[in-house]
């Protein structure tokens, strides 16, 4: 039965965010900066990992408190082993509408058929640039864009449904924003801006590197007619337009300049069990060690009932330099995005 809860800024639980490893094979500039994450890094230890059977097990406790959409991420979450069969077990949970997966693409070629096969259908996938120079850069291993814009053609064939995220950096990749423009509407594919976010301690993240909605949209009215288009629902993330003579939209996550906290309906759990309530928090809550003390469902459920109820975060709608650059607050590539 599902019993919905609602926090003290009464926004529903709706989305749960699983991060199935915080191991990657890029190493992004504004996230896994290589200086940080080099070869002596301490990832987390892979015993320490909730198991499938875990995951699954909380994924359906939380559909009973309202949760509809899970997302799978990571660090790079392809590079966690089977993931298809953990899709599969996902998709088997009675009142999940939709699961989605974020990806840097790299491994679709190789992964892509069976996780459409598991029942996933919708992918995110991150490119910061056409530009072979300027992506070999940011993603800190030289990786060709060709490789992913070949990933994405493919998996547009397998069926998926795609949309391609764009973090933006002031002087790194601003230059990329009207090739990748050209290039995903003439796809026909959705390109999402993501303004550049202080997640973590270790981007080295000031305002001046964000490149905002307002600047983006006013370099872009010179060039095309875009029309704002309605939210789709309650707690949607990004904000859509749609080309005036066109079947495609951009769409924008303004976490920064425009924060939407009041309608953020969203809770995380990473890797090895520790419950976030926002992607800005300091502390988790330590679900795996109660699942490893022999922790009832109904217990488990309990808690997680007055972790939502209790919630009152809201970082984005608080956000100055000085929290972005004192607060401790969990990485980016550990819980996800
Ligand atoms: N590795 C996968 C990927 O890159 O798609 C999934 C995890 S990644 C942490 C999730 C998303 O967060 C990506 O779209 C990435 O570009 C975005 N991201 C990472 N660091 C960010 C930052 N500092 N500001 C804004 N977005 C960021
Ligand atoms: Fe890896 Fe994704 Fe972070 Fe890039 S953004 S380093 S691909 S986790
Ligand atoms: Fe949600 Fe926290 Fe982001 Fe606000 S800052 S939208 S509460 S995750």
């Amino acid at each position: 039965m599902t019993t919905l809860v609602r926090d003290r800024l009464h926004r529903p639980l709706h989305d749960l965010r699983l991060s199935v490893t915080d191991r990657c094979n890029f190493r992004c500039t504004y996230c896994m900066p290589k200086e940080i994450f080099g070869d002596d890094y301490n990832f987390l230890p892979k015993n320490e990992l909730l198991s499938f059977d875990e995951i699954t097990r909380l994924a359906t406790l939380f559909v009973n408190l309202g949760v509809k959409k899970i997302r799978l991420t990571g660090g790079e979450p392809l590079l966690r082993k089977n993931l298809d069969v953990l899709i599969k077990q996902l998709a088997a949970i009675d009142g999940v509408e939709d699961i989605a997966l974020t990806t840097n693409g790299l491994l679709l070629h190789r992964y892509g058929q069976q996780l459409f096969d598991a029942g996933l259908k919708r992918l995110n996938i991150s490119l910061d640039a056409i530009n072979s120079n300027i992506f070999g850069h940011m993603n800190g291993r030289g990786i060709d864009s060709a490789l992913i814009l070949e990933n994405i053609d493919y998996v547009k064939r397998l069926g998926f449904e795609v949309k391609v995220n764009m973090v933006v950096q002031k002087g790194v990749n601003d230059s990329e924003i009207i090739p990748m423009m050209e290039y995903f509407k003439s796809r026909d594919i959705t390109l999402r801006f993501i303004e550049f976010m202080d997640v973590g301690n270790d981007n080295g993240w000031s305002f001046k590197q964000v490149v905002t909605k307002q600047e983006i949209l006013e370099q872009l009215s010179h060039a095309y007619e875009l029309n704002p288009m309605e939210s789709a629902y309650f707690g949607e993330v990004a904000q859509y337009y749609r080309y005036n003579n066109s079947r495609a939209r951009i769409g924008f996550i303004t976490s920064v300049s425009e924060s939407f906290c009041s309608s953020c309906t969203r809770i995380r759990l990473s890797s090895e069990g520790k419950l976030y309530t926002c992607l800005f928090a300091t502390e988790g809550f330590d679900l795996r060690a109660m699942l490893h003390k022999g922790a009832s469902n109904e217990e488990l459920c309990e808690v997680l009932k007055l972790l939502w109820t209790a919630r009152t975060d809201r970082y984005s709608d608080e956000r100055t330099e000085y929290t972005a650059n004192n607060r401790k607050k969990i990485g980016m590539s550990y819980i996800g995005g």
